[in-house]
């Protein structure tokens, strides 16, 4: 009787890491399929912004993008759509894509089901009057279990994460060593996740030309996540 004691918090403890562990995988969900990187043998990789839009980000981003001819997808929160009026507008007109990462970008966990339905299709329905018909959802901080999946497949959205990502916490203040760190992790049919639109992030965006001139120096082609989906065999 006393072992059971023992027992039940330590089996307890356990599925709660086991869930945890789970709620942020990158290439794993519990409902639904997740992308987080296709295979392909071409020297081709999605490059993809999270959170935004902020007026001052987008004026930032768009000038390098167009500079290196690369397009990227960028996945937008829909209160700050609101609180920026035109900036999704921008990001079309100057030919990239658009993902829905959310209404208030909280940690989607431990919510009641409508909470999710509403981050997801809220946000869902301000891209389609942008003018988007984006199917891709980012969860916040790439963290979900079984609710917002469902949300995401029932609006008929398909999750993407990532499999190279930014560390800022490494590289704040130096862009060169920023840059060459997401180069040397990249391979082809990648997903990297930088974050440039707010106003302390300088360095992502003083490293972003280094990213893109370094990957098209090793022969990559920088695309959005649509474009990258289409180049990987069925
Ligand atoms: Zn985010």
């Amino acid at each position: 009787m006393q072992k059971r004691w023992i027992i039940v918090p330590i089996v307890v403890l356990a599925a709660v890491g086991g869930l945890w562990q789970i709620s942020k995988a990158k290439c794993f969900q519990l409902v639904g399929d997740v992308v987080c990187r296709v295979e392909t043998q071409r020297k081709i990789v999605a490059l993809s912004f999270d959170d935004g839009p902020t007026p001052e980000g987008v004026d930032a981003i768009l000038p390098i993008l167009a500079k290196y001819d690369a397009s990227a997808t960028f996945f937008l929160i829909g209160s700050r759509m609101e609180r920026f009026p035109g900036s999704a507008e921008k990001l079309l007109a100057a030919g990239h894509e658009l993902g829905n990462h959310s209404y208030t970008h909280q940690r989607n966990l431990l919510k009641p089901q409508s909470f999710y339905e509403t981050e997801v299709n809220r946000t869902q329905a301000l891209l389609q009057t942008a003018g988007s018909d984006t199917r891709w959802f980012r969860p916040p901080f790439g963290k979900r279990l079984i609710g917002l999946p469902l949300a995401v497949e029932r609006a008929d959205l398909l999750t993407i994460t990532w499999d190279v990502e930014e560390q800022p916490e490494k590289f704040d203040g130096n862009p060169r060593a920023f840059a060459s760190d997401i180069i040397a992790r990249v391979r082809p049919g990648s997903i990297i996740l930088m974050h440039p639109m707010y106003r302390h992030n300088q360095t992502a965006r003083d490293a972003l030309p280094l990213v893109l001139q370094g990957l098209q120096e090793r022969g990559y082609e920088v695309v959005s996540v649509s474009r990258l989906l289409d180049a990987a065999p069925d």
